[in-house]
């Protein structure tokens, strides 16, 4: 390997370190199996949230060179909360809670936002290259595993801009269904963090809920989705091989927001090569407390269903009322106090199993969880006529750019 540095992974994580050790000079080789940065993804939507930290993460990314300007972005301080009985409410900040961006291989993605800052730099990107860990100096391949899935649909629509957000354990297993809307194209997804067969079912009745509360008038491009691995290693650094973003198991137990720890770990892991941070300290430091917080919060959220959910919620709001600020909710989810940090020693024995990888860490990781009787019900009507509309869209050409396999 020499002076040169190998980077496993031209996704968020492995292109934010290449970026930063090109800029200071070394010769940086990303290795990507893919034909592209995004390729993974497929024009869906997904959020950079800004509350896990008091610093709004675009200024973060200006103070270590990356300029937010080179993708397109949609700032937003308020959603539509939507309660498991249906009833919605409007978490709000004056400030920028989140910023929605587009995953993918067009010119506005993140994702080509990053390659664009990479070439420019003068990093070298491999596409179609097949390299094994051992070879890499930061290993930045994403998933491996599942932990949880997320399914969604893409469509084309008259509504204006707008996030909604659905806490709800039936259409979503353990977890939450989302709606976004920019500019005219929309995304209705749903995340499972229980293992079901049939995906597509838990998809077809959540865009028949949004489409019987919002004005959509829908017309389906494509399905999208993909995959989420949570867990802790033991260690970051193994055998001098730095893991950043989700091969090292960064992401966010509770709702799956791992783009902000992929970027600032590949950025830490960049400083750490040129001298001037300890990584496994300073990951330890900075994000392990944020993604313990949020297992933690995974734990207790796996041992409710709708009833507690409503708790949540209402919570939310009167946290909002009493505050000012719907944004300080979220802020408190990352905080754990004492009833919430006691709950650790549990969380790791009732929650994580241990694994040894293939490459010899010793991981703590969420499995999949089974299914629920509670999981199995009847589709509703309008839910089948969405799976026939799909199976002709699919029949002109609409794509599904993810499988139940993958899960
Ligand atoms: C459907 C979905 C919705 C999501 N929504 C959100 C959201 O709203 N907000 C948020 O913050 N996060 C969200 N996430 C999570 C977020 O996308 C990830 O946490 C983040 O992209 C991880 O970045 P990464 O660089 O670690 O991995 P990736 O983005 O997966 O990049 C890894 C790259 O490595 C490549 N690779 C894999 N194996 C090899 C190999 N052997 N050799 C070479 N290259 C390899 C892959 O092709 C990929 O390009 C979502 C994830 C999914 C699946």
């Amino acid at each position: 390997m020499g002076d040169e540095i190998h980077v496993l992974g031209a996704g968020l994580s492995g292109l934010s370190a290449a970026i930063i050790l090109a800029r200071s000079g070394r010769e940086v080789h990303v290795h990507e199996i893919r034909e592209d940065s995004g390729a993974r993804f497929d024009g869906d939507f997904q959020g950079i949230e800004n509350w896990t930290s008091g610093i709004d993460f675009f200024d973060e990314m200006k103070n270590w060179g990356l300029d937010p300007n080179e993708f397109k972005s949609d700032s937003f301080g308020v959603i539509d909360l939507i309660h498991p009985d249906d009833v919605i409410t409007n978490p709000r900040t004056d400030g920028v809670a989140f910023r929605v961006v587009e995953r993918g291989t067009a010119v506005h993605t993140i994702d080509q936002g990053f390659k664009r800052m990479a070439l420019e730099s003068g990093v070298n990107i491999h596409y179609k290259s097949k390299k094994q860990p051992e070879e890499c100096d930061i290993v930045a391949a994403g998933p491996k595993e599942s932990s949880a899935v997320a399914f969604g649909e893409i469509f084309e629509t008259e509504h204006p801009n707008i996030v909604a957000f659905k806490l709800n354990d039936k259409l979503a297993p353990g977890a939450y269904s989302y709606m976004i809307i920019i500019d005219g194209v929309g995304l209705i997804c749903t995340c499972l963090w229980r293992k079901q067969r049939g995906s597509g079912r838990f998809l077809n009745e959540t865009i028949a809920w949004y489409e019987q509360n919002y004005q959509l008038h829908r017309r389906p491009i494509k399905r999208v989705g993909g995959k989420g691995d949570f867990g802790l290693p033991k260690k970051y650094v193994h055998e001098g091989r730095i893991y950043v973003g989700e091969a090292g198991g960064l992401q966010d137990f509770m709702w799956g927001f791992g783009m902000r720890y992929a970027i600032t770990s590949g950025v830490l892991a960049a400083k750490a090569i040129l001298d001037e941070c300890d990584y496994e300290r300073e990951v330890r430091k900075r994000l392990v407390p944020l993604v313990e917080a949020s297992a933690i919060n995974r734990f207790l959220m796996n041992r409710v269903g709708n009833r507690g959910f409503k708790l949540v919620a209402n919570y939310w709001m009167r946290d909002q009322d009493r505050s000012g600020d719907g944004l300080r909710f979220m802020n408190w989810l990352y905080k754990p106090g004492f009833f919430r940090r006691a709950l650790w020693p549990f969380v790791r024995r009732g929650m994580l199993r241990k694994k040894k990888l293939k490459d010899g860490r010793d991981i703590r990781r969420m499995p999949f969880r089974s299914s629920l009787a509670r999981d199995s019900w009847e589709p509703s009507d309008r839910a089948l006529e969405i799976a026939e509309e799909w199976k002709s869209v699919q029949r002109t050409g609409g794509n599904l750019s993810f499988s139940e396999s993958e899960a």
